[in-house]
This record gives C-alpha cells, structure tokens and sequence, in this order.
C-alpha cells in the first residue's frame, strides 16, 4: 500500500480530498512549499509545521548534486535528515536538468548532464532518477519526463511526448522492482519519531488555534504501520500545447499505471490564458479517483482558479522566492515592502492575515529589515507569503 486518495466532497469541478500517506494525512487541494535544498529557505520546520504546512517539495536534482542520495539514504532518508515528520514529494530532477544544467544531452537513455556546482559529468534517466528518490524517499516521487520547451511545433511535441511515455514505463518497471528499498522501511530509530504524534495536525485549524490542534480524532487514524507502507509514484502528463496530444498523453500514462497524474510542461513561457485553457482540457481525461498534481503554478489567484478546476495538488517557487525579493501577497494586493511609502507606516503588513509577523511586526518595521538588507527581512517575509498562501487554500478547501 502506498496511498490512499479519499475524496470527501465535490463542488462543481472542485475537490476535497484527503490523501494519507506514510508520513500523515494531506487535506486537498492543497498547496506545497518549495523546499529545494532539504530547506524552505529561510524557514525553520518548526515554522512550517506551526503554519500547517502539510507536505513538502524536494527537488531531487539538487540533493543528488549535494550532499547526495547515498549520504541522505545512510542518514535514514530525507524526512530524518531534514527532521520533517510530515509528508515530502520529490520531483524527478528532469525539469532542473533542462533549466539549470549546462552541457546537457538528451538520449533514449536519459540526459547527461554537467553539474552546475563542479562541472562534473552525470545521468539521469528513468532508472537512476526512480533510484535517486527511492533512495532519499519521499512519501510521493515523480516519473521522469522530458519538459518540452515552448514554444515547439508538432512533430518536436510529439517526438518529445512518446518518449515521456517510454520513460513513464522504465519508471514503472524500476519502481515496481525496487520500492522496498526505501530507507523508511529498514527498522532503524527515528530522530522525528517522538513529533510522529503530530502528523495528524489538523491542517483546517487556523493557526492561531494551535493550542487545540492536537485533537483526538486526528491522532492515530487508521494508518497501517509505516513499515508495510512503499512510496508512490506519479506519472505526468506532457504534449505541449496542443489538446490531443494531451488527451493521448493522459490516456497512454493512465494506461501505464500510476497512484496520481501531474500536469508538467506548463508556466513554461507561454501566456497564462493557454495555461489555463489546457489544464482545463487535461483534467477532462485524468481519472477521478486519483490525486491531480499541477507542477509548478502559480499566483495566488491562479491556484485558487485551478483548485475550483478540480486541481488538488500545488506547487510553486513564488511567495518564497518573491518574499525573498520584497514582494509580498496580502488580502489587499501585493505590497513592494521596499517602497519609502511604508517608512512610517505603523500597521501590520494584513490586517486580515493572522500569521506570526502580521501579529507582531509593522510595516515600517518590515520595510526597514529589507532596506538595512537583514536575514530577518528574508525570514519574515517567506513566513508571511507562505501562511497566505496556506490560508488561500484552506479558504478554498472550505468554500467546496
Ligand atoms: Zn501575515
């Protein structure tokens, strides 16, 4: 068993789900902060864990790199490694080899690539990057699949597509050979084991409630023991931006098999209503009954409209990357903290948000931080884009 995918309510095309997975139970739709290197940067996991954070995402190309699968294996896996008890997903380290490696060849057999820290030579393929994430083992993992470039013509699309599909099988196969080797199936103690109490956290209960978070109906549900549990695997749709080859993407992966699809080759350069406009016509032929991951989106706006689509899963760099640059996501529309407008400014940066530094902090104060260029600006404002973010989609899963 890997995952369970119970969907509790349905509103026009949205859902409401619940997803157990070895590490706990993810309330969808549902949105995944970024945590690249083993870290949300900036963000301490007590933090994320005091804002609900359900489930994280890994990028398995950068862990590959540094400090390595073997070392984060031998460290009992990335949830001990990191000390996060809840759930991870881990993409596949495709879309990081196409955007961020020099050098790179892509073959039937995979994408040699040139390291962007030390210039060394390596390959990712569906095999080695199936091992990679089973070796650092992530609650969910993703098929490797080639991101096809946009803009790109028909024939490129479809060449690019069939071998997605290929890949999603080799993926498949080496899953099914090798998914006992996770780490968190050897019986070695765990350094999270005494927060697994807090796994269940209720991810609807308003931060400022936390006192009363650890209720008993969340707390030991019927979850097998971890130990007979195996990761999940994803696979992902690709066609670029045309209908049909989405269509023939969706059914030939469904056909292959997998515990949840993703949308990937989306926010790739191409103009946000074609964005849309092929999510919606993707969801039409993804299976009902299994979680629908869209990779990589979006603005706080775009993943509310794609949660009402029936989207359940998402992921984003942007409220951690733009709080890192000053811009911040609030109920009253972005704010550039940087801006000498709010030197004087004594409220707090949401009137309507009741996170950790909208409580404590003002504006002024805020802006001061990012102007004298201190870590602590960088901190406060990732903690705030990401509880807004977080509470966009409780807002959402609550109006379905
Ligand atoms: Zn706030």
């Amino acid at each position: 068993m890997s995952l369970r995918f119970e969907l509790s309510k349905t509103g026009h095309a949205a859902r409401r789900a619940s997803l157990h997975t070895p590490h706990g139970k993810v309330e969808t739709p549902v949105f995944m902060p970024v945590g690249t290197q083993a870290t949300v940067k900036a963000v301490a996991q007590d933090v994320l864990e005091e804002l609900n954070v359900q489930v994280l995402l890994g990028n398995t190309y950068h862990l590959y790199l540094r400090p390595g699968v073997g070392q984060i294996r031998q460290l009992g896996g990335l949830h001990r490694f990191m000390s996060w008890p809840r759930a991870i997903l881990t993409d596949s380290g495709g879309f990081q080899v196409f955007s961020l490696s020099d050098l790179r060849k892509v073959t039937e057999e995979g994408v040699t690539f040139r390291s962007h820290l030390d210039g060394s030579t390596h390959l990712l393929s569906p095999e080695t990057a199936t091992d990679a994430q089973i070796g650092l083992g992530a609650d969910i993992i993703m098929a490797f699949d080639e991101c096809t470039e946009y803009p790109a013509d028909g024939q490129r699309t479809r060449a690019s597509m069939e071998m997605t599909l290929r890949w999603a099988e080799r993926c498949k196969k080496y899953f099914e050979e090798h998914k006992s080797e996770v780490p968190w199936n050897s019986c070695q103690p765990s350094a999270v084991s005494h927060q697994e109490n807090q796994k269940c956290i209720d991810p609807d209960i308003p931060v400022s409630d936390h006192s009363r978070r650890i209720s008993s109906e969340h707390v030991g549900a019927a979850v097998p023991a971890r130990s007979q549990m195996t990761q999940a695997l994803f696979g992902i749709i690709q066609g670029g931006m045309d209908h049909a080859l989405r269509k023939e993407s969706a059914e030939r992966t469904i056909e292959t098999g997998f515990d949840g699809y993703a949308i990937g080759g989306l926010s790739v350069g191409e103009p946000r209503a074609l964005t849309r406009e092929i999510v919606e016509s993707t969801l039409e032929h993804l299976p009902k009954d299994k979680p629908r991951y869209l990779m990589g989106v979006g603005t706080p706006e775009e993943i509310v409209e794609y949660a009402n689509l029936g989207v359940d899963m998402m992921d984003c760099v942007l409220p951690t990357r733009a709080a890192r640059h000053g811009l911040l996501f609030t109920s009253e529309g972005k704010i550039s903290i940087k801006q000498a407008r709010y030197a004087s400014d004594q409220a707090p940066l949401d009137p309507n948000c009741s996170c950790r530094v909208c409580r404590r902090y003002s504006r002024a104060y805020l802006r001061h931080l990012y102007a004298a260029n201190e870590v602590l600006a960088q901190v406060l404002n990732t903690i705030h884009n990401l509880s807004y973010y977080l509470d966009t989609m409780r807002r959402v899963r609550h109006s379905i």
